[in-house]
């Protein structure tokens, strides 16, 4: 079913399509999302993170705002729209504009600091469709507001990536990671002012986008992705030569506290990330073969944000990762999400004797937390190992003749197609330690499976 595929605005006769750039997400699909939610949910209780969730549009000026008008997400790519009375409100195009919006609002910095929050929420963008890329789509995203050290920094990067590793796709990405420094005139502004003056009169050699970045957004020249702009990019002054004292020092320790994690990181000094907002860190995870196309997951460190929104000044950390990228990469990996209907074992028999046994053994193994289904009403084993394929159980158990002589049961694991022989009394035992003691206790509705 190609329901993350994009077909465009075909019309076929009669029949509505779906509009450009959105999907629908049919029941084998949600299999996936609702994994990463529950993966999400499970990690971010685990370290004290709590949901929020705030409207899916919100006044426009919030982004505008937070964002930055020149920045590409609020110049193209919002959807922006008048209500009744003439207010201009906006789909919210990401998430850490409307969560500080909330976080000031609703005066979260008399709560303890600092304040840790995460969200799993549909974003909308004008933005050109393209594979993994949608007009609306899902994002799961953490926020630190409230005080800032580079540990929380390495906290919430080692999140993202725990996060990653149990959807089984860490191994595709690797984190890119640079400093872009603070609003002190010695450090950023002070690159800015170099920058524009690197640009100076080579205006001619950059795309019809970077020209006008040059005077509204110069940082964002760095990450232009075509070739002309790039080779420049190469030879612009770099942000690290030019990190103040505290900066240097904040993004020191990061880079030691990661490694302390074993978080494998490089070090990207074109990485600036779309956003007006960051201070310090930045980060990414791109595809290891394809590299900032296909990045799944972004953030950093934003401590001016809160101040600009109206707040008192409130250092904060975040990040965000998108969902229908990694349902992309998961398919593509050909990983099977566990459901709670999974079973772990089919059991099989061969004679009158041998069925005696399957049948307290099946009992015994239910009772041990062991999902088992066996068919005791087929005699043919070829029959009852079709039916077991059916289920896609990941061991079966075999009881023949022989075994029921010897007492003895084979184990078979269906993945490796490997067998061994283990004595009767000792199958549940074994079956335990096979399938795991974790996965048991957290096969249950409601909670993740690794
Ligand atoms: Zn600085
Ligand atoms: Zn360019």
């Amino acid at each position: 079913m190609a329901d993350m595929q994009d077909e465009g605005e075909m019309t076929t006769g009669n029949m509505f399509q779906r509009p450009k750039g959105v999907h629908d997400i049919l029941p084998d699909t949600h299999e996936y999302f609702t994994f990463i939610k529950k993966v999400v949910r499970h990690r971010a209780r685990q370290s004290g993170f709590r949901r929020i969730s705030t409207p899916i549009f919100e006044f426009t000026d919030v982004f505008a705002r937070a964002v930055g008008a020149d920045t590409d997400i609020v110049s193209k790519e919002m959807y922006t729209f008048q209500d009744r009375k003439g207010r201009s409100l906006t789909l919210k195009p990401e998430g850490t504009a409307g969560t500080v919006r909330a976080y000031i609002q609703h005066n979260m910095h008399t709560l303890a600091q600092p304040v840790e929050l995460y969200y799993i929420e549909p974003h909308f963008r004008y933005d050109r469709p393209q594979k993994g890329r949608f007009r609306q789509f899902w994002q799961y995203g953490f926020e630190v507001i409230g005080e800032s050290d580079p540990a929380l920094d390495a906290q919430l990067i080692y999140l993202a990536q725990t996060i990653t590793e149990d959807l089984g796709v860490a191994g595709l990405f690797k984190l890119q990671i640079n400093s872009i420094g603070c609003m002190n005139e010695k450090c950023r502004p002070h690159f800015m002012s170099d920058l524009k003056n690197f640009y100076f009169g080579k205006e001619r050699s950059l795309c019809a986008d970077c020209k006008t970045r040059v005077e509204t957004n110069p940082l964002r020249l760095l990450d232009c992705k075509l070739e002309d702009c790039r080779i420049l990019a190469e030879l612009a002054p770099k942000m690290k030569d030019y990190l103040c004292e505290e900066c240097r020092e904040f993004h020191k320790q990061l880079l030691d506290l990661l490694k302390e994690l074993g978080v494998e990181y490089v070090e990207n000094s074109s990485l600036v990330r779309g956003l007006d907002y960051y201070t310090k860190t930045v980060f990414e995870f791109w595809d290891r073969a394809l590299g900032a196309q296909n990045a799944i997951c972004g953030g950093g460190r934003y401590d001016g944000l809160i101040e600009l929104m109206g707040g008192a000044p409130t250092p904060a950390v975040g990040f965000a990762a998108g969902i229908e990228r990694i349902v992309d990469n998961m398919k593509r990996e050909k990983i099977r999400v566990p459901k709670k209907d999974d079973l772990h074992v089919f059991v099989a028999q061969l004679g009158y004797e041998a069925k005696k046994k399957c049948l307290t053994l099946m009992t015994k193994l239910r009772e041990a937390g062991i999902k088992t289904i066996g068919a005791l009403g087929k005699d043919s084993i070829k029959a009852q190992l079709r039916h077991a394929d059916r289920f896609q159980v990941p061991y079966t158990i075999i009881i023949g003749i022989t075994e029921v002589r010897d007492k003895t049961a084979i184990i078979r694991d269906m993945k490796r197609g490997s067998q061994e022989i283990v004595a009767y009394g000792k199958v549940v035992e074994e079956m335990k330690k096979m399938l795991g003691k974790e996965r048991l206790d957290t096969y249950s509705p409601g909670e993740v499976l690794y």
